[in-house]
Formats: structure tokens, C-alpha cells, sequence
């Protein structure tokens, strides 16, 4: 069960219980003589109360204490920076061995979101996204995945700040390519003594890795959000370089199957559709568009592009946007335009670059 688990420089051989979902929890409390209910006392406290010191955990006996002490910890970094727009919206910043992710508060009047990370930078170079512009350096590992959650959860609990209704897997990164890590995390994120969110609170978004959705679909239920932004695959050939490993038939066979299974997607998947003036917004993109999309339940969300230094797009009239939605709803599709959150203070879609310092040149 150790395996893997990459600890941080606190010890060379403790386990920090944030990469541990409640099964490989029950495990190592098991290996140290607990009884079962320890777990959901454990849990409580790391994740109800934010608690990460042991010695606070009362209602656990003190020898069961110690020796959990002596193998484990509860560490979740810290943010390093935090810059507060004039919406409401919170970008924090965490440094991780240099490098930094990124997480997103997006607080709404009935509901607050919270946009998290799943690798720092990413590979799949879609032209249109600052993060896939700056490279790729590493998966999050699990912890640091649920440390943005638990710190975001403490940092929102000082502040008085609406808490968290639901979680995207929508900043940095392509989340079906760190599958496991992921899974482990969204396993945490459902649990009762976890973060306790339903699957429909939890959306993952991807650019359509064929595979490892036909794996996600075996192992967890939650909301989709696929980035098509192309009704074709000449568009979304130039655009999205992982077309021409997973056209978009196969992306949406792929989605059909997983809706198939889901309880999480019952008004549908949610098509995510950048729009980029001249190149994917014309009237027969549209056609095109539903088209594609007629045998899949989905619900489109338009987003107009946002802008990045050295980008070479030009965001979509709000005028085309609007002829553009129209069409789509006339064809019988629920279509919203994304509002645009943060954009003062780089927080919006598309905008997150961290600092990649050891890029991976792939
Ligand atoms: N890698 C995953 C998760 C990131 S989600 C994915 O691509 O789905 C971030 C969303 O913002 C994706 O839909 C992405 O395509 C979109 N996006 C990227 N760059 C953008 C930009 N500059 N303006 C608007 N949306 C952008
Ligand atoms: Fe990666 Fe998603 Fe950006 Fe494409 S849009 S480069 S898949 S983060």
C-alpha cells in the first residue's frame, strides 16, 4: 500500500494520510491494531475539522494516537498566494517544489465551485490554452490534489466565505492522465467522512483520452465535461493535438458509454465549446455541432476564449456568440455562455499557467 506514495520532506518514512481514500486508510490502521471505527474518527477530524495535529484527536485513544504519530502525518501545503478579484473570485497559488498550481474559488449565489488542478502544466499542447502552452512537468500526487480542497475548506471557514458546493477537475492539467491519482482523490472528495459531496457535485472536464475514460467508467460515477470545441475533426485536428490520436467518433462513443452507466450525468454531458472568432464560430460550425451531437444528451457551454499573452486568437463577437447559441438552441439544445470569472487576476479558463520550470519536452 506504501508504494508510490511519495512523502514530502517531513520524514523519509511516515505516510501523509492525505494520499490515503478511506479503504488504504482502514488498511494502515488495521496494520497498526485499530478497530474500523477508528478510521471514520480519523477522517472526521482531517477532514470535518480541518485538523492535521494528533495530539487535538480527544476522542482517539493516546496510545492509538502515538502509534499513528510514529507512521503517519496530515500535511497539506499551504497556499503561497492569494489574489481575491473584484467578483468574489480567489485564485490561490501553491508552490510545490518550485513549481506552482493553481486552484480557483468561484463563489455564485447559490452555490460556490471550487476549480482544482490534477497535474502541474499539461502535455496535450491545445493552442488555444495558456496551460497547454507552458509544457508539462508532473501528476499531483493524490495529497496534493485533496490539499488544495483542505487548505481552500480552512483558508473559506477564516474567512466566512460561503463553503464549497462543488468541485471541477477544470484548472491546470488533463485529469484522465493521472487516472489513478484522481480517482483516489474523487474517492475522498464523495466520502462521508471525507469531503462528503454528492457525484453530481463533481465534475471532471477532459479533452477526450478515449482510454482512460473506458477505465473511469468502470471505477467512478460523476459529472462530465468534455472539451469538444470543434465540430469537426479538421477544426479540431489543428486545434486539440490529441485528435488525431482520439478523433471525436471515438471520444463520443466513448462518452455514450459512460453515460450509459451514469447516474451523475442524468441531464447529460457537458459539452464545453471555446469560441474562437473565424476558426470554430461560423453558422455551419454550429449546424455542424448539432450535428454531432444529435444522439448524445448534452448540454452545451459556449466560452468565449480567453486571452494569453502570445496567443494567436481572437475571441468570438458576443453578437456571433449569440447567433451561434441560438442556432444550437433552436435545434433543441440547452446552450449557456459561460460568464467569465476572475479575469482580472488570471483566473479564468484557459488562463492558468502556474510557472513551469522543468518543462518535459515530449
Ligand atoms: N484538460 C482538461 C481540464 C481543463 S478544463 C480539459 O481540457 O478539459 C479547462 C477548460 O477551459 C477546458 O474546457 C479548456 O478547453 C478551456 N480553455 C482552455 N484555454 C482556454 C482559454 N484560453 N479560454 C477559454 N477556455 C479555455
Ligand atoms: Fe491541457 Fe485541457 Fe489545456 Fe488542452 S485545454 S492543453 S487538455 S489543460
Amino acid at each position: 500500500m506504501h508504494k508510490g506514495i511519495n512523502i514530502q520532506n517531513i520524514s523519509d518514512y511516515k505516510i501523509n494520510l492525505l494520499d490515503l481514500n478511506r479503504k488504504e486508510i482502514e488498511l494502515f490502521l488495521a496494520s497498526l491494531g485499530a478497530k474500523k471505527f477508528v478510521t471514520e474518527q480519523l477522517m472526521k477530524w482531517i477532514y470535518n475539522y480541518n485538523c492535521s495535529n494528533f495530539d487535538l484527536m480527544s476522542n482517539l485513544k493516546k496510545d492509538m494516537r502515538k502509534k499513528i504519530s510514529e507512521k503517519s502525518y496530515v500535511f497539506a501545503s499551504d497556499f503561497t498566494e492569494e489574489k481575491v478579484s473584484y467578483d468574489g473570485t480567489i485564485k490561490w497559488i501553491t508552490s510545490i517544489d518550485k513549481q506552482k498550481i493553481e486552484t480557483i474559488y468561484i463563489p455564485e449565489k447559490k452555490r460556490a465551485t471550487l476549480c482544482v488542478s490534477s497535474q502541474i502544466g499539461c502535455s496535450l499542447k491545445c493552442t488555444f490554452c495558456a496551460t497547454g502552452q507552458q509544457g508539462f512537468n508532473r501528476n499531483l500526487k493524490v495529497s496534493e490534489i485533496i490539499s488544495q480542497i483542505w487548505q481552500a475548506n480552512k483558508k473559506l471557514k477564516e474567512k466566512n466565505n460561503n463553503i464549497i458546493t462543488n468541485i471541477v477537475f477544470m484548472g491546470m492539467g488533463e485529469p484522465l492522465l493521472n487516472l489513478n491519482n484522481v480517482i483516489s482523490a474523487i474517492k475522498i472528495i464523495l466520502d462521508k467522512n471525507g469531503f462528503g459531496l454528492s457525484k453530481r457535485r463533481i465534475t471532471l472536464s477532459t479533452s477526450g483520452i478515449v482510454p482512460a475514460l473506458d477505465k473511469l467508467s468502470k471505477k467512478i460515477d460523476v459529472s462530465l465535461a468534455i472539451s469538444l470545441h470543434a465540430p469537426n475533426d479538421f477544426i479540431r485536428n489543428s486545434i486539440m493535438p490529441i485528435n488525431k490520436k482520439y478523433n471525436i467518433q471515438s471520444f463520443l462513443n466513448s462518452v455514450s458509454q459512460y453515460l450509459k452507466g451514469s447516474h451523475a450525468n442524468r441531464g447529460g454531458v457537458t459539452v464545453e465549446y471555446v469560441m474562437l472568432s473565424g476558426i470554430n464560430d461560423s453558422n455551419k460550425n454550429a449546424e455542424e455541432l448539432a450535428n454531432i451531437l444529435k444522439k448524445i444528451p448534452s448540454k452545451i457551454n459556449l466560452i468565449p476564449w480567453n486571452f494569453f499573452k502570445n496567443a494567436n486568437f481572437v475571441c468570438s463577437s458576443n453578437n456571433r456568440i449569440n447567433i451561434f447559441a441560438n442556432i444550437l438552441r433552436k435545434k433543441g439544445f440547452n446552450t449557456t455562455i459561460r460568464k467569465n470569472r476572475g479575469q482580472d487576476i488570471n483566473a479564468a479558463c484557459g488562463q492558468l499557467t502556474g510557472e513551469i520550470i522543468n518543462r518535459i519536452k515530449n
